[in-house]
């Protein structure tokens, strides 16, 4: 498979520095639908025809040729239009282009889509299922679909022929470890001899392997190798992930990895949302003095990674041998001071209510559970915390597969990860994941496919990615798939023929 523009790929950072109020006049196209003369910004209030003016702040003059402007709202960053002609658009209020006045706008149309998922209504059990329908895409966001994106897409616009095919957002992997260096295939080995935890300690194998490497590893050695995974991940249609530390366990080599990760991230087409790790395992060197480690993390780590916004999220491993309830409530109650979302390793092997932790903190999601009670299930069904399931992990380590049909039925959202790791699953591909989900852990197909979209963006608190409507970012995969079943159907096999991510492609043609 092709894969375009990986090097140098111009990214746009979905950070907040974008959604700062603006000053002064600027100029949006949302070229062929509607010219835009904006000034200032503020709330929203009706105006005259063809111009209205925002709470004093904002006014939106429309021109070119109709349709007008019958109503402007201003919703966060978003100034959202609806148009006489019925149809609906949203712009990005203080976008990049805000100082490129007249900048031509950038438009992808891909018509001949069989089925289209958009999440975006409970269409077809929760997947927005549109048919025989077609999508334009401006300026990297999703603006029109069916009759209007064809009627209205530029005639300079790039053009791809679905061919009748599906099409569906770029997939989300919530949970990913994607920087590290060197790999365990020999321990894989020993493992597949039947060989015991203590041999392949013995040999040097085991997470602390891992550790060591990473830690011998430069800052750009670790990046090319999370660019490999990445790469990886964005061939199987992945377009955000979530991105962990949790391989050097000492402050500046943990630091070093989130920035190994931004500086894959700036230049590579799939968004990273970055994790610190640091309490993934107590570190060799502090075996006899976990409390000294537990410090290090909440005095030098959290506030390290949060002043230099190297992460958005701190995660921690709650399990026996890792850390008890006691100390990952320590580590929480710090990165939630300095800003930082809480996402939890819990129960994988063992019951230590770190479900119940999570939902009392208000962590945004609790990930693994096959060993969850039903108090946790509970617990997090009551605080509507995600449950972020992860098969790769339950088949590599021969355990009981997460209890999906328990947690579904008690209302908890549940979202899929391949939790891609040296270790314990060594894999990029969140189809395959949506398979085992299907077949062992009898997930429906619907719950599958929500599973990886709106549901995992959910769980990283984005709102315009794993879904298709207007304003979203025009982040999608073309599948050679006549229906969203055949993906999950197939084990194995990558049906992602073309991935486009901002709406330009980078996978495919
Ligand atoms: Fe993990």
């Amino acid at each position: 498979m092709l894969l375009t523009a990986l090097a140098g790929y111009p990214k746009e950072r979905p950070n907040v520095n974008k959604m700062k109020p603006f000053r002064g006049a600027w100029r949006a196209t949302l070229s062929p639908i509607v010219d835009l003369e904006i000034v200032h910004g503020g709330g929203a209030v009706a105006g005259p025809d063809g111009t209205w003016r925002l709470k004093d702040l904002l006014a939106v003059r429309a021109g070119g040729a109709p349709p007008r402007i019958r109503a402007a709202q201003l919703d966060g960053p978003w100034l959202r239009l609806a148009l006489d002609d019925g149809s609906r658009h949203a712009v990005l209020a203080p976008g990049a282009r805000a100082d490129e006045p007249h900048s031509p706008a950038r438009a992808l149309l891909v018509h001949d889509i069989g089925q289209l998922l958009t999440f975006d209504s409970d269409e077809g059990d929760g997947l927005g299922l549109q048919r025989d329908t077609a999508l334009l895409c401006v300026d990297g966001r999703v603006a029109l679909f069916g009759e209007q994106a064809l009627a209205r897409a530029p005639t300079d616009a790039e053009r791809i022929d679905a061919r009748g095919a599906l099409v569906t957002p770029g997939l989300i992997d919530p949970h990913t470890h994607p920087i590290f260096a060197g790999d365990r295939a020999v321990e894989f080995g020993m493992k597949a001899q039947g060989k015991t935890y203590l041999e392949i300690h013995k040999a040097g194998g085991g997470l602390y392997s891992t550790v060591r490497a990473t830690r011998a590893a430069s800052t750009d050695e670790l990046a090319r190798a999370g660019r490999r995974n990445l790469d990886r991940l964005l061939r199987w249609g992945v377009t955000t992930i979530e991105g962990k530390s949790g391989y050097a366990l000492e402050t500046e080599g943990e630091l070093r990895m989130l920035e190994a990760l931004r500086l894959v991230a700036d230049t590579h087409p799939v968004d990273v949302e970055p994790t610190l790790l640091g309490a993934h395992a107590v570190p060799p060197e502090h075996k006899e003095s976990r409390d000294a480690y537990i410090d290090e993390i909440v005095e030098q780590m959290i506030p390290r990674a949060a002043r230099g916004q190297l992460a958005r999220w701190c995660d921690a491993y709650c399990e026996d041998g890792a850390f008890t309830r006691d100390e990952v409530q320590r580590i929480f109650e710090a990165a939630r001071a300095h800003g930082l979302g809480l996402r939890l390793h819990a129960e994988q092997f063992t019951d230590q209510r770190g479900a119940q932790l999570a939902a009392e903190l208000g962590a945004a999601s609790a990930d693994h559970l096959e060993a969850v009670s039903d108090d946790g299930i509970a617990a997090m069904a009551a605080a509507g915390t995600v449950a972020i399931l992860l098969p790769g992990a339950a088949l590599t380590c021969r355990c009981p597969w997460p209890p999906a049909r328990a947690l579904a039925e008690a209302g908890v959202p549940i979202a899929l990860g391949t939790d891609l790791n040296p270790g314990s699953s060594m894999t990029a591909s969140l189809p395959l994941m949506m398979s085992l989900a299907c077949t062992q852990m009898r997930m429906s197909c619907e719950e599958a496919w929500r599973a990886v979209t709106i549901v995992a963006a959910r769980s990283l608190g984005l709102d315009d990615v794993g879904v298709l409507r207007p304003g979203a970012r025009a982040d999608l995969v073309i599948f050679d798939a006549q229906d969203y079943r055949v993906v999950p159907y197939f084990f194995g096999d990558n049906h992602a023929r073309v991935v486009i991510k901002d709406g330009r492609v980078v996978v495919g043609a």
